[in-house]
């Protein structure tokens, strides 16, 4: 099976995370004859504006269309030049361009590394392209805007469509890990009585399709102080944009922070690895960053098009690269600084790869 995979590195750690990931895929699928790898790297991000003076060529995007699916490394857009329209955040227009409506990020422990909690595996998917982000919500325009000097207005969109996929893709999900099978719809009906009241009923109206799978909901308030005392008892977790964006950070807070939290962009045609965290210019160039969120993504971006062509190779190399991970972290003897160790980004990703090479699970 072959599949066409677009490599964006994106920004300062980007260029450390993304061609460590890219190592671990490629010697994962080279285990199977059957998998055929077609790697093209692709300009964004900063070094794109130097080169060819945008941040998200054209070009780009005329390639990705004719991919399976892509990783994206992190994005540095807070220092981009604030005078340049050829200077955008390209991520937004990733996910709206390419419909990937639902962001899936886990949130694991491990017991070798420092955590607040143990035992913790939960996924939450964050609706990725409206809610309150005026930079993706509005067909035109922005949706937010100073009516005076005094006055800032952001207006927040959530449709049935939209609210349709992310619970979908969480329903599948839960049946896929086969764990606890539920799902947990996270809202603020309360107040928002139309547009969270909207989200819960179509949530609702799926949850009729997946009988195998228990549903419930909670106000985003509550959830917030249970996530953080008894994360143990969620499974999947399906909200709005914001909420989902605040939550999965405070999740990944509780299992060793932001090196650890990997996600994937789905929608009904492409898929995008991207890890949660930024571009981290504070270490950049150190070589000390931790790549397991990126492989992860990577691995969540190959089990993803395995399961989507009916390719039991992708799945078997997506498994032996999370077994591979898991060994390497269980050791804690070739991991990064943040999770106590002393080896390089790169020197981590070998020691997954020779894992991998030697099928030592
Ligand atoms: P950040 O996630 O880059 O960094 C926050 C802290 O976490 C920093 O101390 C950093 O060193 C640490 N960290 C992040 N990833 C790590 C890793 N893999 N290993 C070890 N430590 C890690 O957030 P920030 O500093 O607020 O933002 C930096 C830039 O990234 C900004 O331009 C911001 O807009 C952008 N950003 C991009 C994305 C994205 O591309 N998805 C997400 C968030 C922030």
């Amino acid at each position: 099976m072959l599949y066409r995979i677009g490599i964006l590195k994106g920004d300062d750690i980007g260029l450390e995370v993304v061609p460590v990931a890219v190592k671990v895929l490629k010697t994962a699928a080279e285990q199977y004859s059957d998998i055929k790898l077609e790697l093209t790297e692709l300009p964004v991000g900063y070094p794109s504006y130097l080169e060819n003076g945008e941040t998200l060529p054209q070009t780009t995007l005329d390639t990705l269309k004719e991919l399976d699916g892509w990783i994206l490394g992190p994005i540095g857009h807070m220092a981009y030049p604030k005078d340049d329209a050829k200077a955008i955040n390209p991520h937004p227009i990733l996910r709206r361009q390419f419909d990937l409506m639902s962001n899936i990020r886990p949130a694991k422990s491990f017991p070798t590394v420092p955590a607040l909690h143990q035992n913790v595996d939960v996924v939450i998917i964050r609706e990725n392209n409206e809610g309150f982000q005026p930079d993706r919500n509005m067909y035109k325009g922005q949706a937010e805007f100073m009516p005076t000097p005094d006055m800032a207005l952001s207006m927040r969109v959530i449709t049935r469509r939209n609210s349709d996929f992310v619970a979908r893709t969480a329903f599948n999900l839960a049946r896929q890990r086969g764990k606890m099978k539920k799902v947990t719809a996270i809202h603020k009906n309360t107040v928002f009585k139309i547009g969270c009241g909207l989200f819960v009923d179509t949530c609702r109206d799926v949850a009729q399709e997946y009988p195998d799978i228990s549903f419930d909901t909670m106000v985003v308030d509550t959830f917030a102080m249970n996530l953080v005392m008894r994360p143990q008892n969620f499974d999947v977790v399906v909200t709005t944009n914001m909420f989902g964006d605040i939550l999965s950070d405070e999740a990944a807070g509780l299992v060793g922070g932001l090196g650890m939290a990997p996600g994937l962009c789905v929608g009904p045609d492409y898929v995008m690895a991207q890890a949660t965290h930024g571009s981290a210019p504070d270490i950049a160039g150190k070589h000390i960053a931790n790549p397991y969120a990126m492989i992860k993504s990577a691995q969540m971006m190959l089990a993803w098009l395995g399961e989507k062509k009916g390719d039991h190779f992708a799945i078997r190399a997506a498994q032996d690269i999370d077994k591979a991970v898991e060994s390497v972290i269980g050791e804690l003897k070739s991991v990064t600084p943040d999770l106590g160790g002393r080896v390089s980004t790169e020197e981590m990703g070998d020691a997954i790869c020779q894992i991998i090479t030697g099928k030592k699970f």
